[in-house]
């Protein structure tokens, strides 16, 4: 203990008043060192969070390239809405009845073999590999999935407050694999895949796409529209009526696909 902690306590020597006072200013600095601490952490933690929004912006602004499996999940049932092909949508998600000890082998499930062979541990059982889709590079392992629709799984991945980052984190997500059309639609390793499809569905629309459309894909893919309105730009200054009722009587006169 420092001497000065013990007259302070007991109060001896007697001390006029002020001495008392520089005493405990002295007796302060320590605390004071902590405040100072604890400022530097506010402003890094500040700091942080405002680095956080940047990326996240950044992410959107990316669209399809940088979507979280909850946002991939969310287009994919809209399209299947729009297109009446919801049940065909299926999802491979983390088992959530299994123990860690099993995981499967992303080699044999990815590609239907693997170059361990029969010395491989994990789980032979399933393969998507009759599914179209990018290469990918991938983990070894893959924890135990289960096969459903995509409609009755829930993504995961939200944002969860962290109190010791004191901002957000994202949780890890559970949907893995999405397959339709005899193809991998969604990768959670390898954002290609989803990419591909999104850009095949824009091309897709292209020909009869209205401002409905343009919106729409703008929620995801931010600032769409901007490559239509250069095409359909007439000569003279147009209504935005008489701009699509040229739309589309363009769409009409070419030949159906
Ligand atoms: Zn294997």
């Amino acid at each position: 203990m420092h001497p000065l902690d013990l007259i302070i306590l007991y109060g001896y020597p007697p001390l006029p008043s002020h001495y008392r006072l520089i005493l405990l200013t002295a007796y302060n600095s320590e605390p004071q060192i902590m405040v100072q601490g604890n400022s530097a952490r506010r402003k890094e933690l500040a700091a942080g969070r405002r680095q956080d929004c940047k990326d996240e912006i950044e992410r959107k602004k990316a669209g399809a390239a940088r979507v979280t499996p909850a946002e991939a999940r969310a287009r994919l049932l809209d399209f299947g809405t729009k297109n009446s092909a919801k049940s065909s949508m299926i999802a491979w998600s983390v088992n959530p009845t299994s123990s860690s000890a099993s995981c499967w082998c992303a080699a044999y499930f990815r590609d239907g073999a693997c170059p361990r062979g029969k010395r491989c541990k994990l789980n032979h059982e399933e393969s998507i590999a009759h599914l179209a889709c990018p290469s990918a590079v991938f983990a070894e392992t893959l924890p135990a999935l289960v096969r459903g629709q995509l409609e009755a799984v829930q993504a995961g991945g939200k944002l969860v407050y962290n109190s010791k980052l004191r901002t957000q984190r994202r949780e890890k997500s559970s949907l893995y694999f999405v397959e339709y059309n005899n193809a991998l639609v969604f990768d959670a390793e390898n954002p290609q895949c989803f990419e591909q499809w999104a850009a095949g569905v824009t091309m897709q629309k292209k020909p009869e796409e209205d401002n409905d459309n343009a919106v729409d894909n703008a929620t995801v893919g931010d600032g769409g529209g901007g490559p239509d309105i250069k095409i359909h730009i007439g000569p003279a200054p147009l209504s935005k009526n008489e701009r699509r009722k040229m739309k589309k009587e363009s769409t009409q006169s070419k030949p159906p696909k």
